[in-house]
């Protein structure tokens, strides 16, 4: 036996196998566990002696899924078929021992785990509130290859399978008993293994509900009129969402379906063919490459420079309650932080207070919090005018008003009651950090941080270098961010960041599309099609026209100071002439959109201000301006030196701005295209729209030299 699993036999013929993955902190499924498991299946169906087992884990989690090293090595659908085969081989087998195997469940029991467990008679799971069961492989681009779309429908449903398996959702033990996913709860792991035990030697010869002849699907199998009306609906419903950038899904419903019209063993077959194709999908490599190893390389801290000591914050401050404010006291407060919430009126400071109190009334009201750790989290964050209070923090991140006159102003009272070695960070989003440093009596202790709004909901940071800022100052803030459980991308000051710059190069292709005479909802439906969250014109309402206006008459300006040539994007006059017109955005209910109280509709107006042109571009010339556009400009960034990496490139494309997730981030964008034909066709259309598509002078000499952008 190897060390990943250790069995006990005990007088009543009960094998206790228990998982411990060797050096990790949870166990997957990998080689050093599934063979053992196999073996143990093994002894069960020929030694006598055994009368049953039960299937338990020495960690704080059952098991969180199958090993993606090795699903990552696969390089053909005959192996990804051969792989998963093998896998389900020995759940089958383990069903069909004949005596009664038992999975007794506490924390995580998420992807190759739940299957495990969907292939035992009887899972027991420990309601300690840790508990999450689900098969989450659709979020790497995958399906559940070990036999969890034919089990799960099985046992709860297909509507309800199709749903938890097309969104990868962790359910919460109640639900899961409620569904039929499990059969028993318990408070504690001793009485898990208790109540296991009982359950083996009540139940000597138990058989799989499917493996009885009588076997119904809970709501009926792919032939019941239910099942036909589901699936009538069930991909348009989807592709609605995914517009068929997500092929696991259609995967996934396919497999159920067809899984429900054969018998068992056959649907497993199925399921088989169906997880291959996924496997080597180009989808599934972008997401596995990017939000598997890439995440992976952020957290365990590639941008942070070496050699500092791991720093906690315990005491923040945070001057201005604003919007962004009260958002950052809240996320620092739940880090069990304690918070300085400043503002220049005690009545601001305590609306900020209240932001997190409106927050925490929802999570109680959800079951997600309690009233005793909302009053302790409250309690943590001090709303006030006095900056004396800032004494002892280690870190003071400012958000208010975006001028550099107040910033310089705040950021000086801070300083003077601050310690000598605390960080002062500025959450701006457009000033540079290098000159804001300016008002700072101690530059090298400097920093942007720039969260996202909401910042509850948002997981990205956007760190900001100053030209002063030191290393350890940088360290200091990497370790901020991952104290709040948020995830830091490092970035070189320069005029909109990394995030914001490229994100408005999206918005503005928006705009000059509108400009040329494309009707505005092949505009919206292009930067959906391409897998955005929201399409451009909707977008540029929810950040505000003004805003947009603001920022560009700022950079004309600071670029001419500077002696440098500004050159208009043809998207400005858009939105020169709709600010002209009061059509400034959402919040004044009006922009691109109408805004009433049944919803949002396009302005009639935009009809007569951007007349249609005669020819109407295909709507994949649309999607590949507002993809290249992006990419290009994420290319130039890291050409410029403000992007320090490929991996901050992809994740802060991710979750900065919602960039396609199944490209795996706007340089995988390029990477996966292949930089010559990304070059190529930048070419043609820098030809046809302007030299904004023109590819950065790097993917030129990267597409020569055949290099790629892997970190
Ligand atoms: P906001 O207007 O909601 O809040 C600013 C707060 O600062 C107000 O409560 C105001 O009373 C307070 N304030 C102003 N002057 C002050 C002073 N001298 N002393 C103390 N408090 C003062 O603005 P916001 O949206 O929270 O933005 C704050 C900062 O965050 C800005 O720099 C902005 O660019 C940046 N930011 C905003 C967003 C966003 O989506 N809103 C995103 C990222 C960064």
């Amino acid at each position: 036996m190897t060390a990943d699993i250790s069995t006990a036999l005990g007088d009543d013929g009960i094998l206790v196998a228990t998982m411990d993955s060797a050096g990790r902190p949870m166990n997957i499924l990998n080689e050093a566990m599934a063979a053992p498991l196999a073996e143990i299946v093994g002894r069960l169906e020929t030694d006598p002696a055994i009368k049953g087992l039960i299937l338990t884990s020495a960690k704080k989690d059952f098991l969180a899924g199958a090993d993606v090293d090795r699903l990552w090595a696969i390089s053909s659908t005959q192996e990804a078929f051969d792989e998963s085969m093998q896998l389900k081989a020995f759940i089958r087998r383990l069903e069909l021992c004949g005596k009664p195997v038992v999975a007794a469940i506490h924390g995580m029991c998420l992807g190759g785990g739940l299957e495990i467990a969907m292939g035992c008679h009887w899972r027991i799971v420990v309601d300690d509130g840790k508990a999450r069961l689900g098969l989450p492989e659709v979020k790497l681009g995958l399906l559940p290859g070990g036999g969890g779309t034919v089990r799960m429908p099985r046992l709860v449903g297909m509507q309800q399978a199709l749903q938890w398996m097309a969104e990868g959702t962790e359910v919460r033990a109640a639900e899961a008993l409620a569904s039929g996913l499990v059969n028993q709860l318990v408070a504690s792991k001793d009485e898990a293994l208790q109540q296991a035990r009982a359950w083996c030697l009540a139940n000597s010869k138990p058989k799989q509900p499917w493996d009885a002849p009588k076997f119904r699907y809970p709501g009926g199998d792919s032939r019941t009129p239910a099942a036909a009306q589901l699936f009538s609906v069930a991909p348009s419903m989807a592709s609605a969402k995914s517009y068929g950038n997500y092929p696991a899904v259609t995967h996934i419903m396919s497999s159920v379906f067809e899984g429900g019209v054969v018998g068992f063993d056959a649907a497993l077959v199925i399921e088989s063919r169906y997880f291959a194709a996924c496997a080597i999908s180009p989808e599934s490599r972008n997401l596995i490459g990017t939000l598997w190893y890439q995440l992976a390389a952020i957290k365990k801290g590639q941008s942070r420079p070496a050699g500092f000591a791991a720093a906690k914050v315990a005491k923040l401050g945070v001057l201005g309650a604003g919007m962004m404010g009260a958002g950052i006291a809240y996320a620092a407060a739940k880090a069990g932080i304690e918070v300085v919430l400043l503002d220049s009126t005690q009545e601001a400071a305590e609306r900020g207070l209240a932001y997190s109190q409106s927050l925490l009334d929802k999570a109680v009201k959800k079951g997600r919090s309690t009233p005793e750790a909302r009053q302790a989290l409250l309690a943590r964050i001090m709303p006030t005018t006095d900056y004396a209070l800032l004494a002892g923090c280690e870190l003071v991140i400012e958000a208010v008003f975006e001028d550099r006159a107040v910033k310089a102003e705040v950021t000086q009272k801070a300083e003077d009651v601050i310690g000598a070695d605390a960080v002062l960070a500025s959450n701006t989003s457009t000033l540079p950090i290098s000159g804001l440093a300016r008002a700072s009596a101690r530059p090298a202790h400097f920093i942007g941080l720039h969260f996202f709004s909401p910042v509850d909901k948002m997981p990205l940071v956007e760190i900001i270098v100053g030209a002063q800022t030191s290393d350890e100052t940088l360290a200091r803030g990497v370790d901020f961010v991952q104290q709040i459980g948020k995830t830091p991308i490092v970035v070189n000051d320069s005029r909109g960041f990394y995030t914001s710059r490229v994100f408005a190069t999206y918005v503005m292709e928006g705009l000059a599309m509108l400009k040329e005479g494309v009707h505005p909802r092949s505009i919206e439906q292009a930067g959906l099609q391409a897998g955005m969250p929201m399409p451009p014109l909707a977008l540029q309402d929810e950040v505000s026209l003004s805003l947009a206006l603001h920022v560009a008459d700022q950079t004309r300006k600071d670029l001419i100071e500077e002696g440098r040539t500004y050159t208009a994007h043809p998207g400005e006059s858009v939105l020169r002439q709709m600010c002209a017109l009061g059509r400034i955005g959402k919040k004044a209910g009006q922009g691109f959109y109408d805004y009433g109280e049944d919803g949002k509709s396009l302005w009639a107006g935009l009809a007569e201000h951007y007349p249609l042109a005669a020819r109407q571009p295909g709507q994949p010339e649309l999607i590949d301006r507002l993809m290249f556009v992006q990419a290009n400009e994420a290319a130039r960034c890291l050409e410029e030196g403000v992007l320090r990496s490929v991996a901050d490139a992809n994740i802060g494309s991710i979750f900065g701005w919602g960039f396609a997730p199944f490209q795996g981030g706007a340089l995988q964008f390029i990477n996966a295209l292949g930089l010559p034909r990304f070059v190529e066709r930048s070419e043609q259309l820098a030809a046809a729209y302007g030299d904004r598509f023109k590819p950065a002078q790097l993917l030129r000499l990267n597409a020569e030299q055949g290099a790629s952008f892997s970190d």
